[in-house]
Parts: C-alpha cells; sequence; structure tokens
C-alpha cells in the first residue's frame, strides 16, 4: 500500500535535506518535486496545487529556517497538512437504537460495494446491532446471490427477491421485513453500472427519495485514483452522500483518490477496505494514514488489529507459562501464527515506524513458506519433545527433518531461534515496561 507516493515523497524530501543547509530557495525547489510526487500518485490537480502553496507559505517562514531542526520541521508541516487534506476524522455511523436505521449504499460496478455491505454487516453484528441487508442491486446479475451467500456466512439475514424486480419496492417490502425480523440497521446493496450514467442516477435518487435512509454511502475503488474521485463527485452532486467508503487500498500504491476525494467533494471518507476477506475494513484515520504515506508507518492500527486477532485467552495461557518457565515449541508455533494473521510479513512491516525502508531486505523472505517448514518441523516432533525440547538429540533430529522433508540444519535452526526466544521471555518476565524495553536493546 502506498509504495510508489510513499518512494516519491521520501526522494522528494530527502532531496531538499541532501541540498546542505535548508534555505528558503531550496524548500521551493524542492516542494515542487513534492508536488511531482503528488501529482505522479494521481492526486488532483488542483488537490496538490493547494497543498504545495499551504505547505510553501508555512515552511519558508522564519520558524522554520531559524529552528534547531528545520528538515523534521518540515516533514511536520507536510505531515499537518496531509491530515488537513484528508480529515477531519469523521467515522461515526450515526446510529439511533430507537427504530430502524437505513444505510444505503450505492458505488460502480466492481468497486466492492457488495462484498463491502457484509463487512459492514459484520461489523455492526459485532458491536451488537441487528443488521439485515437487502438485496437491491437488480443490475449486476450475480449480485444477489453473491449477497445471501454474505449473510449465510456472517450469519446475517438478507431480504432478496427474483431477479428483475423493481429496486423501490424491493427496498420498501426489506424495510418491512425488517421490522417483523427484528433488525435494527438496514444495509441496502443498491444497483452498480460499469459508468456513472441517468439511468442509474435516476434509479438511485428513486431509492433515495422513496425510502429515505438515513445515510448513504458511496463505495469506490481506491485503485482508480482520479476515476473514484470523479464519480464520487457524480454521485454526491446526485445523492448528497454521508460518506465515501474507499475499498482494495491494500493493493493501492499511489494513494491519490485517497488524498484528494474529501478535498474534492467535502464527503468524508468514513472506512477503508483493507482486503478482501470481511474483517478486513477499517475505520478512516487521517493522521494514522497521512503516517502511512510518509512512510512513518502506523504502530497504532498495528496494535488494534493484534487485539481484535489475538485469542486474549490463549495470550494469557501463554503469558502463564511463560512466568512459570513453561513455553514450548508449541506455544512458539501458535504465536508465530497469530503474528501470520496479522498480514503478510511485508503488511506490517510497513507499519511499523522505520521499518519501512528495509523492506526491500526482505524482499527474497517467502513468510508462507518459512511457516509452512516451521509447521511442518513440530509437527513431526513427539509431544514430549513439544515440550522438553533440550531431549532432542542428533539422531532425534534427523529423524525430525526426515519427517518434515527439511535438514537437520533447518531442524537446528528452529530449535536456536526458540531458545533464543524462551531465554528472552525469561528475562522479560520479571522486568516492568522500561526495563523489557532495556532488555529487548541489549
Ligand atoms: P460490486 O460489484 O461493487 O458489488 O463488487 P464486489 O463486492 O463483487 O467486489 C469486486 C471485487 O473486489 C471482489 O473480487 C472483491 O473480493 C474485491 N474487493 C472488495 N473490497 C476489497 C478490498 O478492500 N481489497 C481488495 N483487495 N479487494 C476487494
Amino acid at each position: 500500500m502506498f509504495e510508489s507516493i510513499t518512494q516519491g515523497l521520501q526522494g522528494a524530501l530527502t532531496g531538499i535535506f541532501r541540498s546542505g543547509k535548508l534555505t528558503e530557495a531550496n524548500i521551493r525547489e524542492g516542494l515542487k518535486q513534492v508536488r511531482q510526487a503528488l501529482l505522479e500518485a494521481d492526486v488532483e490537480y488542483n488537490v496538490a496545487t493547494q497543498f504545495i502553496e499551504k505547505v510553501t507559505a508555512e515552511a519558508v517562514g522564519e520558524k522554520v529556517l531559524k529552528s534547531l531542526r528545520p528538515d523534521e520541521q518540515l516533514i511536520g508541516i507536510v505531515h499537518q497538512q496531509l491530515i488537513a487534506l484528508m480529515g477531519p476524522t469523521d467515522h461515526s455511523l450515526h446510529l439511533r437504537r430507537d427504530g430502524i436505521n437505513k444505510i444505503m449504499m450505492c458505488g460502480l460496478q466492481g468497486a466492492g460495494k457488495t462484498t463491502t455491505c457484509g463487512k459492514l454487516a459484520r461489523k455492526l453484528k459485532a458491536e451488537g446491532w441487528k443488521p439485515l441487508m437487502v438485496a437491491a442491486d437488480m443490475q449486476r446479475p450475480a449480485a444477489i446471490e453473491q449477497l445471501k451467500t454474505l449473510g449465510q456466512q456472517l450469519d446475517v439475514p438478507v431480504y432478496a427477491e427474483a431477479p428483475g424486480g423493481n429496486p423501490v419496492a424491493v427496498c420498501k417490502n426489506g424495510l418491512a421485513h425488517a421490522k417483523t425480523a427484528g433488525a435494527n440497521v438496514v444495509i441496502f446493496d443498491t444497483a452498480g453500472r460499469l459508468h456513472v450514467d441517468d439511468r442509474l442516477m435516476f434509479e438511485l435518487e428513486q431509492i433515495d427519495s422513496r425510502v429515505q435512509p438515513d445515510q448513504v454511502y458511496l463505495v469506490c475503488d481506491a485503485m482508480t485514483g482520479q476515476d473514484a474521485v470523479r464519480s464520487a463527485k457524480a454521485f454526491n452532486d446526485a445523492l448528497e452522500l454521508d460518506g465515501v467508503i474507499l475499498t482494495k487500498l491494500d493493493g493501492d500504491t499511489r494513494g491519490g483518490a485517497a488524498i484528494s476525494v474529501k478535498q474534492v467533494t467535502g464527503v468524508p471518507i468514513k472506512f477503508v477496505g483493507m482486503g478482501e476477506q470481511l474483517d478486513r475494513l477499517e475505520p478512516f484515520h487521517p493522521d494514522r494514514m497521512a503516517g502511512r504515506i510518509l512512510g512513518m508507518g502506523d504502530i497504532v492500527t498495528l496494535f488494534e488489529r493484534a487485539q481484535e486477532e489475538f485469542d486474549a485467552e490463549e495470550m494469557e495461557r501463554q503469558q502463564q507459562r511463560m512466568l512459570k518457565g513453561r513455553f514450548t515449541l508449541e506455544d512458539f508455533r501458535n504465536q508465530m501464527k497469530q503474528v501470520r494473521r496479522l498480514g503478510s510479513l511485508g503488511d506490517i512491516m510497513k507499519m511499523i515506524p522505520g521499518m519501512g525502508g528495509l523492506l526491500d531486505q526482505f524482499q527474497n523472505i517467502d513468510a508462507e513458506k518459512d511457516m509452512g517448514r516451521i509447521d511442518a518441523i513440530i509437527s513431526s516432533m513427539t509431544l514430549d519433545e513439544r515440550q522438553n525440547p533440550d531431549r532432542i538429540d542428533r539422531s532425534r533430529r534427523t529423524r525430525i527433518a526426515r519427517g518434515s522433508g527439511t535438514d537437520p540444519a533447518d531442524v537446528n535452526r528452529l530449535l536456536k531461534d526458540f531458545d533464543n526466544m524462551s531465554s528472552m521471555m525469561q528475562k522479560m518476565s520479571g522486568l516492568g515496561v522500561k526495563d523489557r524495553f532495556r532488555a529487548v536493546q541489549d
């Protein structure tokens, strides 16, 4: 995500710093490069131009040039202005506890609208709401079945009628059904088309006026850059959107849509889609996004994802075993698996400040394969060996290697990693947070 814009911005900013002492002239010159990087990232032209004007006005002042660390100040200004462009934070769905909340989802075909309906339903259900999805996309033949499947997967009810029906009627019937079914949030999956056209807008306006949704969200594909922004503008002119949900940010290297859409339409980005799986919907945080764009990482989101993904009870059990000095190879394997659930190695590294730059060195590591190998080695051990790895002698090592299709050297390496990890844990288990930090540095 954002690889190319991050590289472009970092290149432009480093260029300024490399030019020696910061002066008004080299800041102005360097910011032109920053503007170029934004345009290459498909940021809308006026947005890029105004952004640079604001940064320049702030950066050439005395405050920056005379400060002790002008480079940090400059990055700080770019960071703040990026946040201002995409913000303020606004991911409330404004749901009421009394009555039925109506959320209308629209978007062009392929943007990820139906998937996002599922993601939203999943999120609402987890928060204790009773969602119901209405299949009102009569345009794409498979959309009704797709929504039904999502409903089954999530155990969320879906209201659907036979293909070819009138979408307004489907929405109204769906709403009536929600009342009897006891749902309190109804998500309408409306039609999409390949392009914005009058018929589509007419259909959506009809639903809007007859169903009177509380919130209207546009789902758009971040990877389409300025096209996404243009479609957001067209939808907003017709429907007065309450928010945008930007999908496929996981595959977006440029970031142009994320940066421009709020500025061009005035509509906030509520959520972002970070993958095809249903749990990959994140609230949009302009500050964290600005950090990711500048390659400063996003440790807060990583931490939140970890809390959501990790099995708290299992973690607690592992910690107890660790405290008693009984951390086993089985625990080691579980931990590795949990970390892998957070995303690919590359994804995780990008979210850790300062690690993004190291990515190149890790290009050749196939974490999936590594994990598979570790899994196979541990599976080839007896229960007793997993709990007491010090009993693994040479002949056992050879047997385990043969059983797992690996080399004895691989088994050795794993045992050594495990040994390092458990001694580190032993060392840290009795320490406070600050001392733990020191222990890791040693
Ligand atoms: P619709 O025509 O707008 O309803 O689009 P779909 O919901 O069928 O999605 C189109 C494709 O985009 C599907 O293959 C989805 O799995 C995929 N998709 C949706 N959201 C995301 C996302 O956030 N990231 C990625 N990588 N793929 C997504």
